[in-house]
């Protein structure tokens, strides 16, 4: 089969290769993959930025069908349609992985990183991490909410915040938008979208913000303490350190500011205004298998749509470049059918 495979070469990142995929052991099945997006994730692992990893196939925002199941396996059959995500697999023993916070397992897998993602023709999957996607949800859409959905739908979770009060989404980007959507059609919160870019703003507007507001000379928190008071909750996607300190100040007290973007760096945080306001930093990693299955089901509902395009797989070079220059708007998603 046809694979996108991290290169040991100095000259490019990735390269496409014909690959043999083991047989399928106890436990798994092997997916026909039909479309997986590419993630900025899939950049550092390509990269090598968190650890060398040549020959690993990358991928973990892959959706397609299921072609073979073990014979121990009852969770899946074959021509289900299901997804492979960052979160691969926990050990289903740890106390992360008994009480609902599975994705911070010790020994959690990830997709397209320590073990072979969904960038090919074929995957091998755990039968019993690999979420369904529901009937009535367009493959491409669900691509974006395998990733960006469930992070974004996870994150505004953690939020913890009643319909009607204001949350502030730093960052509008590709996980921006999608947790705008979310937090309104989803949650019914309102909703304040904040970024540099006036094009994302304007999506952003379009796709649910009750107030927009560009940072890139004014003091965002300034204008949200004025404007309402400050938010109930902050969510920053951003990748920049300077949103997280203004998410901080940005919100009213006993807010929780809720951490998902991953630019490398420290966070400064005034420790008097953590304590007098009761303001609560939490970070959020992707979401549990549960957490997906309820944003597929938004997704399939049409409260969230993500924007999509389809790529051929030996554009993945191309389309990396494109990320580094910043000049993609929405998801590209690689098409295993587009030769
Ligand atoms: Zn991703
Ligand atoms: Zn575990």
């Amino acid at each position: 089969m046809r694979a996108v495979v991290v290169s040991d070469s100095k000259d490019k990142l990735v390269e496409v290769k014909e690959v043999e995929l083991r047989p399928i052991q106890k436990g798994e099945a092997l997916v026909d993959i039909e479309y997986c997006g590419v993630c900025h994730t899939d950049l550092h692992v390509a990269k090598g930025d968190f650890g060398a990893v040549p020959g690993r196939i990358p991928g973990h925002e892959g959706v397609g069908i299921v072609r073979e199941v073990a014979d121990d396996v009852t969770s899946l059959k074959v021509g289900d349609r299901v997804s492979i995500a960052w979160f691969f697999e926990g050990c289903g023993r740890c106390e992360y992985c008994l009480t609902g916070r599975e994705t911070y397992c010790r020994q959690a897998k990830n997709a397209g990183y320590s073990v072979d993602g969904a960038m090919a023709e074929q995957c091998i999957v755990s039968a019993d991490y690999a979420v369904k996607v529901p009937e009535g949800l367009d493959a491409r859409q669900a691509t974006s909410i395998t990733c960006a959905g469930v992070t974004t739908y996870k994150a505004i979770k953690e939020a913890k915040i009643e319909p009607g009060e204001w949350i502030v989404i730093y960052g509008a980007g590709g996980l921006g938008n999608l947790a705008i959507q979310y937090a309104k059609k989803v949650f019914n919160f309102k909703v304040i979208a904040v970024d540099i870019n006036d094009d994302k703003l304007a999506l952003a507007k379009e796709t649910g913000a009750d107030l927009i507001f560009n940072s890139t000379d004014q003091d965002p928190a300034e204008w949200i303490q004025k404007e309402v008071g400050g938010a109930h909750a902050a969510v920053v996607t951003a990748v920049s350190k300077v949103a997280f300190k203004q998410a901080v100040d940005s919100v009213r007290p006993t807010a929780r500011v809720v951490n998902v973007g991953l630019p490398p760096e420290t966070m400064d945080l005034d420790i008097i205004k953590s304590v007098l306001d009761g303001i609560q930093v939490v970070g959020s990693l992707v979401g549990t298998r549960k957490d997906l299955e309820e944003a597929f089901m938004f997704g399939a509902e049409g409260k969230v749509v993500p924007v999509v395009q389809t790529r051929r797989l030996d554009e993945i070079n191309e389309i990396f470049e494109e990320m580094e220059k910043g000049t993609i708007n929405g998801r590209m998603v690689l098409d295993m059918s587009l030769k």
